[in-house]
C-alpha cells in the first residue's frame, strides 16, 4: 500500500505521502480493528442521545459499535483515553474548492487582486498536478482541523487528467469526500464532461476507496439566465445526474443585485430542486423560495466566511430555521482564510447576534449542530456520519480542553466554549472510518513540510506559466 503512495508521489515530482509506518492510512482497504475511546465527554449530536458525560466508544471495523458508560475493553483492544477532552462528530464541510488552496494570501481585495480575478486567472494555467496537490492540501487541513467528510466542487476539470487527478487527491486523502465532478472551466461554452462522468459511475466501486468517496455534479447555472442554448446544455447536464442518480450543487450567489435571487427563481420555475440537489449559498434568499426548496426535500449550504468576504450579504442562518436539511462549508480554504470550522461557527453565530440586537438570539449547540449533523443531512450522508450512533461510521474528533484559550472551562455543557473559544489545534485526534488520521495532535501518514514545498513550487509554476 505504501508503495503505490510513494510510487504515486514519485510520479508528481515529490514525495508527498511519508509513512511506512502503520499509522498511514490504506489507500483503498476495509477499515479494520478495535478501539475504545474512554471516559469522554460525549456529544452524539443525535437528538435522542443528546450528551454522555464520561462515556466510552467502542469502534470495531470502522463503525461504532457502542456508547455508554463503563464498556468492557474487548480483547485486543486499542484503549484510547479521552479523560478531559470533548469526543463529538468530526465536522461536516458540505461545500469546498480544494483545487485553490494554494492561492492562500493572493486575494489582495483590491480589483486586480480579487478572488474571483485572480482564480479564474490562476485556474487556466493549472497542470494536473496542480490540481492534485490543491485538492490532497484541502483535505488534509481539513482533517487537521476536526472535518472528517468534505464535499469538493471540482470545477476546473480541464480535461480528463486534471479529473483523475483530482480523483487521486482524494482517493489519498485523510477523510470521507465527495467529488463534485464539473466544467472545463467557468464559462459555458466548456461544459461538463458528461461522458466520463458516466463512465465513472459506473466502475464507482474501484474508485471509491472503499466507500469513502462517493461521485456528484459540480453544477452551476447559465451565466446568462436568458440563455437558451447555455441552458439546453445545463439542462442536459442536469438530467444526466438525475438519470445516473448522483448528488448535485449548484450555486445561488452574486454581488450583482438582484442576480442570485433570479438564479433561484430558475430553479423553481424550471422544477429543478430535488432532494439530491444542494444550493450553495442563498443568502438572498426570500422565505418563498426556502420554502419551494424544503418541499423539494433540497439542501442547503451556507459559507459564512467566504460569503461575507466576497460581499454576498451577511449570513444570518436564522433565516434557515424552516429548511432542515442544512450544513456549513468552508468553500475554499485560500478564499475562506484556512479551513477553520469553528471560526466559521463563531463568525455565524456573531453575525445573528449582532444583526438580531440580542446575545439571546444565539444557541452555541445550534451552531454546532450545523457544523455536524445538519451538514451531513445536506449531503445525503446522514445514515453514515455526522453524528456518533451505533452503526454510524466512526468519523469523530477529540477536543482537548487544557489550552490557553480554553482555560477556566470547569465541566458542563461545552457547547459555548467549543463555538466561541476553540480552535482547529485544539482538535487533538481526528478519526475517519475507525481509523486514527490524526493522533496525539499530529496528522498521520502526511508530512505537511513536504505538502507546504509541494504546494509552493505548484503556485510558483502556476503564477509563472500565467505571466
Ligand atoms: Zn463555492
Amino acid at each position: 500500500m505504501d508503495i503505490s503512495r510513494r510510487d504515486l508521489g514519485k510520479a508528481l515530482g515529490g514525495v508527498v505521502l511519508v509513512g511506512a509506518a502503520s499509522d498511514a492510512r490504506a489507500v483503498d482497504g476495509p477499515p479494520g480493528g478495535v478501539t475504545l475511546i474512554r471516559g469522554g465527554y460525549v456529544m452524539t449530536m443525535d437528538a435522542g442521545r443528546g450528551d454522555l458525560p464520561g462515556a466510552d466508544i467502542l469502534v470495531r471495523d470502522g463503525r461504532i459499535a457502542g456508547i455508554g458508560r463503563g464498556l468492557a475493553v474487548p480483547e485486543g483492544a486499542a484503549v484510547v483515553e479521552a479523560g478531559g477532552m470533548v469526543v463529538l462528530p468530526g465536522f461536516v464541510d458540505a461545500h469546498t474548492h480544494g483545487a485553490i488552496s494554494q492561492m492562500r494570501g493572493l486575494y489582495g481585495n483590491t480589483r486586480e487582486t480579487a478572488f474571483f480575478t485572480v482564480t479564474n486567472r490562476l485556474l487556466a494555467h493549472y497542470t494536473p498536478e496542480d490540481t492534485y496537490i490543491g485538492m490532497l492540501l484541502s483535505a488534509v487541513e481539513s482533517a487537521a482541523s476536526g472535518i472528517t467528510t468534505t464535499a469538493d466542487f471540482f470545477d476546473n476539470v480541464r480535461d480528463r487528467a486534471h479529473a483523475e487527478a483530482g480523483l487521486r487527491a482524494l482517493q489519498d486523502a485523510p477523510v470521507r469526500a465527495r467529488l463534485l465532478y464539473g466544467m472545463k472551466s467557468k464559462t459555458d461554452a466548456d461544459p461538463i464532461d458528461l461522458a466520463h462522468v458516466a463512465e465513472w459511475q459506473q466502475g464507482w466501486a474501484e474508485r471509491s476507496a472503499g466507500g469513502r468517496l462517493s461521485l456528484g455534479l459540480a453544477w452551476r447555472l447559465p451565466q446568462d439566465l436568458d440563455d437558451a442554448a447555455a441552458w439546453v446544455i445545463k439542462a442536459r447536464e442536469w438530467e444526466t445526474a438525475r438519470r445516473l442518480d448522483l448528488p448535485m450543487q449548484v450555486h445561488v450567489s452574486g454581488t450583482v443585485p438582484g442576480r442570485a435571487t433570479a438564479m433561484f427563481d430558475a430553479l423553481i420555475a424550471r422544477r429543478m430542486l430535488h432532494a439530491g440537489l444542494q444550493v450553495v449559498h442563498g443568502t438572498d434568499a426570500r422565505d418563498d423560495q426556502l420554502a419551494a426548496l424544503e418541499e423539494a426535500g433540497a439542501g442547503l449550504v451556507v459559507t459564512p466566511l467566504t460569503e461575507h468576504r466576497v460581499g454576498y450579504g451577511p449570513t444570518r442562518i436564522d433565516r434557515f430555521d424552516g429548511v432542515r436539511r442544512r450544513g456549513f462549508g468552508i468553500d475554499g480554504s485560500a478564499l475562506a482564510g484556512a479551513t477553520d470550522m469553528f471560526a466559521l461557527m463563531r463568525l455565524a453565530a456573531l453575525t445573528q447576534a449582532g444583526a438580531a440586537r440580542d446575545e439571546t438570539a444565539v444557541r452555541p449547540r445550534h451552531l454546532l449542530e450545523w457544523a455536524t449533523a445538519g451538514g451531513a443531512r445536506a449531503l445525503g450522508l446522514d445514515a453514515q456520519t455526522g453524528s456518533l450512533v451505533p452503526g454510524r461510521a466512526a468519523d469523530l474528533q477529540l477536543v482537548r480542553l487544557d489550552s490557553l484559550n480554553l482555560a477556566g472551562f470547569d465541566g458542563g455543557d461545552p457547547s459555548a466554549l467549543l463555538v466561541y473559544s476553540a480552535r482547529p489545534e485544539d482538535v487533538v485526534a481526528v478519526m475517519v472510518e475507525g481509523r486514527f488520521v490524526k493522533r496525539d495532535g499530529r496528522l498521520a501518514g502526511f508530512d505537511a513540510a513536504t505538502l507546504l514545498d509541494r504546494a509552493r513550487q505548484s503556485l510558483r509554476g502556476v503564477r509563472a506559466r500565467a505571466g
